[in-house]
């Protein structure tokens, strides 16, 4: 009868567990910034005419504003993000929106397009963003379905707005007399990360491969050490000001630091993975400890999920194609 009774009371435990646990996975993984304060959002000039855009708990912007209209770099996460978005604009400019970059295809960073559609403007992006869009859309919508519960968005509100113009590996534009140079390095975080430079400015715009003081979601790259090694490309750079998908404005030093933090996750997860640690074990004993200060850290689990998937199939875990 007792024996009875505790087995009754241990699957009350575990009952509870999994109802405590499949609680705090939807807010983490919704919402994803659960554990933060909110930061309030910052918008600095860092050179004439060209605004950044931090929100701390969620994702980051920049807009360039020439005689011939304004140029704005990614667009939120959900288009009433997006109208905030244009309300910050419509404070430093009333020139028309004429160009929207996307630099990846994470539904934080694209999902407010419908806002700069309807506002004409024309749309660019690199030929593996566009494809990811499509691929990924139905994905992307699931994982921020519980960021819209909490914010009491409507998810139906996101439509796929896909890109007018995409380029292999390189565009320039000259717009009002300023130049913006669109680049392709190769997957970083992702297949067809984007980085926008604008070379007079020495400021550099690094969308999904670098965030300052962040940690980045591995479930996409193909490989860590092609990351790592575009991000040490970058550092080396005419540039001064590095501007993340995430996190505040940031310096060489900064984009270093996420090169050494990816580097260290990546051996660690090798040895581990050398050793024949299973990837229970390597979440149980392989903490990453230096970097638990980072944003994000509280995600650690699925980061190691993720790239043991990798390194077990050779393939991420969000692969594309
Ligand atoms: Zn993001």
């Amino acid at each position: 009868m007792i024996k009875g009774l505790e087995s009754i009371k241990k699957w009350i435990a575990v009952l509870f567990m999994l109802i405590f646990c499949g609680f705090s996975w939807a807010q983490a993984t919704g919402a994803g910034e659960v554990d933060e304060k909110d930061v309030p959002i910052k918008v600095t000039e860092v050179a004439p005419g060209l605004y950044f855009q931090y929100h701390h708990q969620e994702s980051n912007n920049a807009w360039l504003v020439t005689s011939e209209g304004v140029l704005v770099i990614d667009t939120r996460q959900h288009p009433k993000r997006a109208e905030e978005l244009l309300v910050a604009i419509r404070k430093t400019t009333d020139k028309p929106i004429r160009w929207v970059i996307n630099t990846h295809a994470h539904g934080d960073h694209y999902f407010g397009n419908t806002v700069f559609k309807r506002e004409g403007a024309l749309f660019i992006a690199h030929r593996d963003t566009a494809g990811m869009m499509q691929h990924h859309f139905g994905l992307e919508m699931k994982r921020r379905q519980g960021y819209f519960k909490q914010m009491q968005f409507d998810g139906k509100a996101v439509q796929l707005v896909l890109p007018d113009i995409t380029f292999d590996s390189s565009m320039t534009l000259n717009v009002g007399g300023r130049i913006v140079e669109i680049l392709y390095m190769g997957a970083g975080q992702n297949p067809g990360d984007t980085f926008v430079r604008f070379p007079k400015e020495r400021v550099f715009f690094a969308g999904g491969p670098f965030s300052k003081e962040s940690w980045p979601n591995p479930s996409f790259t193909p490989s860590i050490a092609g990351w790592v090694s575009i991000l040490e490309t970058i550092a080396k750079m005419d540039v001064d000001i590095y501007l993340g998908g995430h996190g505040d404005i940031g310096n060489k030093a900064d984009v270093l630091h996420e090169a050494k933090m990816l580097q260290d996750f990546d051996q660690g997860m090798r040895a581990a993975f050398a050793k024949g640690m299973s990837k229970d074990e390597i979440i149980r004993n392989i903490k990453f400890e230096s970097y638990s200060h980072i944003r994000n850290y509280y995600r650690m689990n699925l980061f190691i999920s993720s790239y043991y998937h990798l390194l077990t199939t050779g393939r991420a875990e969000n692969a594309y194609p």
